[in-house]
């Protein structure tokens, strides 16, 4: 192989775009996790939400207050009754019976009236609650929805940088030689390793660090041959 110092140069430079690739697909891939745990959130503040919204006390004031006002109605229909009776009554022991029976229901409606007022304050401060919990809760909503969206974006800039890559890529790879290009993309379908072909550092492979055998630096400097690394098999290449 005359040319082999060449060639690995160019193979190692072609990896830079797989390398590239592979840590954009890498962050493209925990994209769906970070969906998933706004979509929790969203989840949490929704039960948070809706168990301070109390619809149902809500209902029940409101049920309250009808019924109520049906027996506010019922009381004045039997004061107007009695005031009718009082035209045509003929003892005046029923009389004053009517008028105290009059007084009395008054009275009672009085009461039922404050209720009623009361109810109606309570049930305004309820709804105000509600609204406003409702409102508290299309914001949280939006806000996720918006995020999420953000994230799909973001994954879609991704996508388009990966396939500029690519093309980069497709050029530099007709530059390097077949049989050894086929042998880094054998070992790059392994999946062992995202850098197939590394740099020595000092005595040691760039890769994972392991001492190497002088022998083996020996014949990385030859470029005779390719030389892979005892311990992890990655290509060795020396600048
Ligand atoms: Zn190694």
């Amino acid at each position: 192989m005359e040319n082999l110092k060449q060639d690995l140069e160019l193979l190692y430079e072609l990896q830079k775009h797989d390398v590239e690739i592979y840590n954009l697909r890498e962050k493209i891939n925990k994209i769906p996790f970070e969906i998933e745990e706004k979509k929790k959130v969203l989840e949490l503040e929704n039960k948070k939400i809706k168990l301070k919204i109390r619809k149902e006390n809500f209902i029940r004031l409101n049920s309250l207050k009808n019924e109520k006002e049906t027996l506010l109605d019922s009381k004045e229909k039997k004061i107007n009754k009695y005031l009718m009776e009082l035209n045509i009554v003929k003892s005046n022991d029923t009389y004053k019976t009517l008028l105290s029976e009059i007084e009395k229901t008054k009275e009672y409606k009085n009461i039922l009236e404050d209720e009623i007022l009361e109810l109606m304050e309570k049930i305004d401060k309820e709804y105000i609650i509600v609204k406003t919990n409702e409102n508290e809760l299309k914001e949280i909503e939006q806000k996720v929805k918006n995020e999420i969206y953000e994230f799909k974006r973001f994954t879609e800039k991704l996508e388009k940088e990966i396939s500029e890559i690519e093309k980069e890529r497709e050029k530099q790879k007709l530059k390097v030689n077949k049989t050894i290009l086929s042998q880094y993309e054998r070992l790059l379908d392994d999946g062992r390793n995202e850098k197939v072909i590394c740099i020595i550092d000092g005595e040691s492979c760039g890769g994972c660090g392991m001492l190497l055998r002088p022998q083996l630096i020996n014949q990385i400097q030859k470029y005779h041959e390719l030389v892979f690394c005892d311990n992890c098999s990655r290509i060795l290449l020396k600048n």
